[in-house]
């Protein structure tokens, strides 16, 4: 620590430093400087008394040069004078500099100036009261020395006491030589009173101590007052902070329920005026306020009261909802406070209820239908089978599936597949009866849990769903053909288990829609082991298109006059490691319905084209193209380039077979594809012709260049007039547009001759060739290499 004065260890200022330190006077630190700079400031605050005193100064000598003619007075006049001068100039000095900027050094460069100057002109008073008493006879003299040093000796106790360390030094500095002066007097009656000059000294040290002591105590007084009222103030502005922060409104009642606090969110939560916020307002009129301003209801205001009722009786917290007449909801909680108090915290709950009840009904409910979902429906089902166990009546599940949806979600975008699930739940909502639970199972699988139902109610029900679900879907101005299938199993007919009976119900679902969609089917045993079997096969036919067990055969297509083949149809065989040979008729439906349709149609492209390339002849190769390949109609067009370009096969020698039900979508994007394949050469002929909707249009709208007319024609062209009728109007339309004609399935001579006759060109059957392997393939000849 730095000390200002009477720092030293040792010596008269070290001595001194412990002295004041006993006193309980500190040193001035560096700590204290704005304190140290006011002390300073003080010493200079009063130009008319340090005029004063260097008037009275230099007066006191130049009376006793007056009174004595002793030339020492004189010159102690002069020194006087210019002690005063200086005094003068050092306070005019300081008074003339701004001190703000000063810094410890500096103030304590004035603190010393004014101290040095002090205490010279103190030493000086007393030296000249000292030499008047000594070396002069003179009382006038006498007097005036010593009542003015007196004077001075008492001004600078009163003046000075709140630098003590400085008064005693120019006290002693005045007064010992006065004191000293009385003992060495000539006057020896001046002795007794040199000893009441050492009481005087002593007596005003003792004063100016006390007077500090007093003085310091005041000030540490007055600033812990400060700091406290401070602290106070600063608490009640954290507090009033902390309160008027809180999220939750907060309110203490005393134990007559008279308001002590409450915070800014309290009266906004209870649309309170400031007047009801004051402490004091008592609780009948903030519940009149409420009532009368129908910030709640009468009852819920009561239920408000009795609960801080039952707070006091319970002695314990209470929590409860109340509901604003504005519909928002707050989570109050009561509890006992200190005195027999109540807190009150209310919180809007509103947003959070919401919220939850959102998140409930989202985790019950699908979010696009509004229909229960999958875990709801499973809820739902469970309880059922619970009810049905202890007694209850049968009901049925229906599984339902809209025919088609993937295709509308992947060509028409997500939006219009949601208008189409959104108008679905429409139809099936208005189809099933009050009560019946109705579910979104997921994507576009509905399931209805149809209460008391016996099978007959069971299918009208079912019925009547896919009726109303057959009618056109308009969004966007556009018309929309979704069929939907459903499956039917019954409880406790098929099962009394949930899982199963949604199994049972999906089993006959899928058995609705291998039997052309459109339609319904109940559950029987025997389905669930078609199911499992076909399940096998789909999992068998995947692994088959990875390990080549999958191979093409060619059938020639005949042309009645040349005899000659003109074209070979390549047809897919799959032989299955355990079953044998699994007919195309069996296999292609599954893997058009699970996808695989897409590898396999691939390698037939690609293995025809390579194998035709081959073919000593100029006989082209048909492969039969499934409508599914056309939903990627560029992955489609690129294979076949790709095919083409890698065999080296001219694309006049490639024509793809297409079913009607590949045009029956009407698409765009299939026509354009078709067109596309055209201009690059690729011809096309409509397989099966006479099966299907058997639309004559057809073969005008699609560049075909060739339709073959389904196997079954062939098979009855002797005995049944009609197929030879349509064989005949087939036959007349093409030659029109200038499209070949091939009759499928020719078995006998008999059936040739009779198509022939009608003037059909081309016939494809057993009577010509069986489908062969390429390498026993006899018509043709493999080119040598
Ligand atoms: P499809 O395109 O109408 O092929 C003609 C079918 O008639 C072939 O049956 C053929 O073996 C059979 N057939 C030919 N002549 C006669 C006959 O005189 N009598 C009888 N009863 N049948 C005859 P297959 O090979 O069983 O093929 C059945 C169907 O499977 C094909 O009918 C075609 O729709 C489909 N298919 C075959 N291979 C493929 C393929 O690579 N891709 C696609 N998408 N479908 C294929
Ligand atoms: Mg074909
Ligand atoms: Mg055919």
């Amino acid at each position: 620590m730095k000390g200002v004065s009477f720092t030293g260890k040792s010596g008269v200022g070290g001595l001194f430093a412990r002295l004041m330190k006993r006193a309980g006077m500190q040193p001035w630190s560096e700590r204290d400087l704005a304190e140290y700079k006011l002390v300073v400031a003080s010493l200079f605050s009063s130009p008319a008394s340090i005029i004063q005193g260097a008037i009275a100064g230099v007066v006191t000598p130049w009376i006793c040069w007056l009174a004595t003619q002793n030339i020492l007075f004189a010159e102690l006049t002069g020194l006087m004078l210019v002690i005063a001068l200086m005094r003068v100039a050092i306070m005019v000095l300081y008074r003339q500099h701004a001190h703000e900027a000063d810094d410890f050094a500096a103030t304590r460069r004035w603190d010393l100036a004014f101290l040095t100057g002090a205490s010279i002109f103190s030493a000086t008073l007393g030296f000249c009261c000292f030499a008047a008493l000594v070396w002069t006879r003179d009382a006038g003299a006498h007097v005036t020395a010593v009542a003015v040093t007196i004077a001075f000796a008492s001004g600078f106790v009163a003046r000075n006491a709140g630098r003590p360390g400085f008064v005693m030094l120019q006290l002693l500095a005045a007064s010992l030589p006065l004191a000293l002066g009385l003992f060495n007097a000539h006057d020896s009656d001046y002795r007794p009173i040199g000893y009441f000059a050492f009481l005087f000294i002593a007596t005003n040290i003792g004063i100016t101590l006390s007077v500090h002591r007093n003085l310091m105590a005041l000030a540490a007084a007055t600033k812990a007052g400060a700091r406290l009222t401070e602290a106070l103030g600063q608490q009640n502005i954290t507090l009033d902070a902390a309160l008027n922060n809180m999220v939750h409104g907060l309110a203490m009642f005393d134990r007559s329920l008279g308001l002590q606090l409450c915070n800014m969110h309290h009266r906004n939560l209870f649309e309170l005026p400031e007047t009801l916020g004051v402490a004091g307002t008592s609780i009948a009129s903030t519940v009149r306020h409420l009532i009368e301003r129908k910030v709640m209801r009468p009852d819920h205001v009561r239920e408000l009261r009795q609960a801080m009722e039952q707070v006091f009786v319970k002695g314990a917290p209470v929590s409860f909802e109340l509901t604003t007449t504005a519909g928002k909801i707050y989570a109050v909680s009561l509890s006992p406070a200190d005195k027999g108090g109540i807190l009150m915290l209310t919180e809007d709950a509103t947003r959070r209820k919401e919220t939850q009840a959102r998140v409930e009904h989202m985790a019950r409910y699908d979010e696009l239908t509004g229909l229960a979902n999958r875990f709801e429906l499973g809820a739902m089902l469970e309880a059922s089978c619970r009810k049905l166990k202890d007694g209850g009546k049968p009901f049925s599940v229906l599984y339902i599936d809209l025919d088609g949806f993937k295709q509308v979600n992947d060509t028409l975008g997500h939006d219009v597949g949601d208008q189409v699930l959104f108008e679905t739940a429409r139809r099936l909502r208005m189809a099933v009866r009050h009560g019946d639970v109705l579910a979104r199972f997921g994507g576009d699988e509905f399931v209805l849990i149809h209460e008391d139902a016996t099978l007959a109610t069971a299918q009208t029900v079912a019925r009547h769903i896919i009726e109303v679900m057959a009618a056109p879907f308009i969004l966007d101005n556009r018309l929309l053909h979704v069929t939907a299938s459903a499956g039917i199993a019954m409880a406790p007919e098929h099962s009394s288990d949930a899982g199963d009976l949604l199994r049972h119900a999906d089993t006959a679902l899928y058995k609705a829609k291998a039997a052309g969609r459109n339609r319904f089917a109940v559950f029987t045993p025997q389905m669930a082991e078609e199911v499992r079997d076909r399940q096998e096969l789909e999992s068998d036919l995947r692994a088959a298109c990875s390990n080549d067990t999958l191979s093409l055969h060619y059938q020639g297509i005949i042309d009645f006059k040349s005899q000659k083949i003109v074209s070979c149809e390549a047809l897919m065989r799959w032989k299955h490691p355990t079953r044998g040979m699994v007919p195309p008729g069996i296999f292609i439906p599954i893997a058009e319905q699970c996808g695989l349709i897409l590898p396999m149609g691939e390698f037939a492209i690609r293995r025809a084209c390579a194998d035709a390339a081959l073919w000593d002849s100029d006989a082209s190769v048909a492969v039969n193209v499934s409508p599914m390949q056309f939903r990627e109609p560029n992955k489609l067009i690129a294979t076949i380039k790709d095919a083409l370009l890698t065999s080296g096969l001219p694309a006049r020698r490639l024509t793809l077979e297409v079913t009607e039900s590949l045009l029956i979508e009407d698409k765009q994007a299939t026509l354009d594809a078709i067109r596309e394949l055209r201009r690059i050469g690729v011809r096309f002929s409509l397989d099966d012709f006479g099966t299907g909707y058997s639309s004559l249009g057809y073969l005008s709208t699609y560049p075909f260049s060739q339709v073959k007319i389904d196997q079954s024609f062939a098979r009855d062209v002797t005995t049944n007039p009609a197929s030879k009728a349509v064989i005949e109007a087939v036959c007349q339309l093409a030659r029109n547009l200038g499209m070949q004609v091939v009759v499928e399935g020719i078995e006998t001579d008999e059936q040739r001759i009779a198509i022939q006759l009608i003037g059909a060109e081309r016939g494809q059957g057993y009577l010509f060739c069986r489908p062969a392997p390429p390498e026993t393939f006899m018509p043709m000849r493999i080119k040598a290499a």
